[in-house]
């Protein structure tokens, strides 16, 4: 019987690769500009480490982990988001030593047992990016600005960025009241999973996405009127600092993210492309994390941003990227099979993508495998050929053909018709 993957999790093919590729290579291009480097995080974790890390209360604690007890009876997840292991990883080696604000990013799979549909998947790719140890609005605006310019490096079209401040543990819980005030005196209206947020915290109930209690939330309190001065300045600086440097925004004060360990500074990409899942990616300050999982109080801020939905919406603009190969090999004859296994391993050895045929066909089945590798060029060893030391190399676009002598001028004579 076939086996096929599990549902929700899926294969990524090499069509589909090579936009993958694209974008992971602008991430590193883009966010080194910051001063972020990459950091590597393990796939498996202590499971206690996601319940303080991402909140007890939330939709990924509650019920979507991947959790699991290993052969020693250790309960283990399988990471459903990066901040937490990267957190970790930060307290463990000490990293808030350096005496600088420390910056990473980070490219992996993430697992969420959710129920899969467009843009919603139980195993996912996340680029995530986070720095740690500096509380100034500066930073926030480095954070926001390197989302803006890898999105707007990859052309991704119709994106905004909405911004909120979620306050902080002085100003928070006078909005939590207001909120529970305001869901309590409606809450026949609320859907079961509202009901129980109301009691447990009433701030998810805004990021709720059955209609009827986004309808409720739409007249919520707004979050603005009891801000801190505190907040309210760094928010303010954030806002006024995007403008100066035409950042493009837009507030929304009613956008919480899901998860608990958000202070101040909170903001997603969101796209109309995407339908129902409309976002790309989202993030925000948290102050208290670093000290909440057993580090010194040193604060933080990042973002995630999901892969195949950006991947989605590239793919839904653009002309489909191909995989190149700069020249196919056709060999007839033992002979020149020998002579062309050996010219593909210089010419790969040289940075040059180089195929040839793996069986004995004839020239007309070499030249159609050409074509179907995509091939620029295609070169002709022959018999014939390799009797008069020469080779011939087709165009396979103009179909132009030059002959050249097989000598020690060979591969070079070749690298420069390759690079034209
Ligand atoms: P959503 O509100 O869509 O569930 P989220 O708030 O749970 O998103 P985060 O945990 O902030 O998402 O993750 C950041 C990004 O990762 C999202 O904006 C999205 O692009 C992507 N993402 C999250 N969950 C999934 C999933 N199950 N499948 C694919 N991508 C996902
Ligand atoms: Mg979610």
């Amino acid at each position: 019987m076939e086996i096929r993957s599990i549902r929700g999790m899926n294969d990524i093919l090499p069509e589909a690769s090579i936009q993958w590729k694209n974008i992971r290579q602008t991430m590193a291009e883009v966010l080194e500009c910051y001063g972020f480097r990459e950091i590597l995080v393990p796939v498996l974790e202590e499971t206690r480490l996601f319940k303080r890390g991402i909140g007890e209360t939330t939709d990924i604690v509650e019920k979507e982990m991947y959790t699991f007890e290993d052969r020693s009876g250790q309960s283990l997840t399988l990471r459903p988001e990066a901040t937490a292991s990267i957190v970790r990883a930060y307290v463990q080696h000490h990293l808030y030593q350096s005496g600088k604000v420390e910056k990473f990013y980070f490219w992996g799979p993430m697992f969420r047992y959710e129920r899969p549909q467009k843009g919603r998947f139980r195993q996912f790719y996340q680029i995530d990016v986070e720095a740690f140890g500096s509380n100034d609005p500066s930073l926030d605006v480095d954070i926001i600005a390197s989302l803006y310019h890898f999105l707007d490096t990859l052309s991704v079209p119709n994106v905004t960025i909405e911004i909120n401040s979620l306050g902080c543990p002085a100003c928070r819980p006078a909005y939590q009241k207001a909120l529970k005030d305001y869901f309590s005196a409606v809450r026949d209206n609320l859907c079961g999973d509202c009901k129980n947020r109301l009691v447990r915290n009433p701030l998810r109930i805004l990021d709720c996405k059955v209609p009827s209690c986004h309808e409720l939330v739409l007249k919520a309190p707004d979050i603005q009127n009891f801000l801190c001065d505190s907040c309210r300045n760094h928010y303010g600086t954030v806002r006024n600092t995007l403008e100066r440097l035409s950042i493009p925004y837009r507030t929304n004060p009613r956008m919480v993210r899901g998860l608990d360990y958000y202070v101040q500074t909170a903001f997603e990409a969101v796209s109309e492309n995407l339908g129902a899942q409309s976002a790309v990616a989202g993030g925000g300050r948290y102050d208290g994390l670093v000290q909440q999982l057993g580090g010194p109080d040193i604060p933080g801020i990042g973002y995630a941003m999901g892969m195949e939905r950006l991947a989605m919406i590239l793919e839904d603009m653009s002309q489909p990227l191909s995989w190149k190969c700069d020249l196919f090999i056709a060999a007839l004859g033992e002979e020149a099979r020998r002579f062309s296994i050996d010219l593909a391993a210089k010419l790969r050895g040289e940075g040059k993508i180089c195929e040839f045929s793996y069986d004995n066909k004839g020239l007309k089945a070499q030249m159609k495998l050409a074509n179907r590798l995509g091939a620029r060029f295609a070169l002709i060893v022959g018999e014939d050929e390799l009797q008069k030391k020469q080779v011939v190399l087709r165009n396979m676009r103009t179909r132009e053909q030059t002959t050249l002598p097989i000598n020690n001028t060979l591969s070079e004579k070749l690298k420069s018709n390759l690079s034209i």
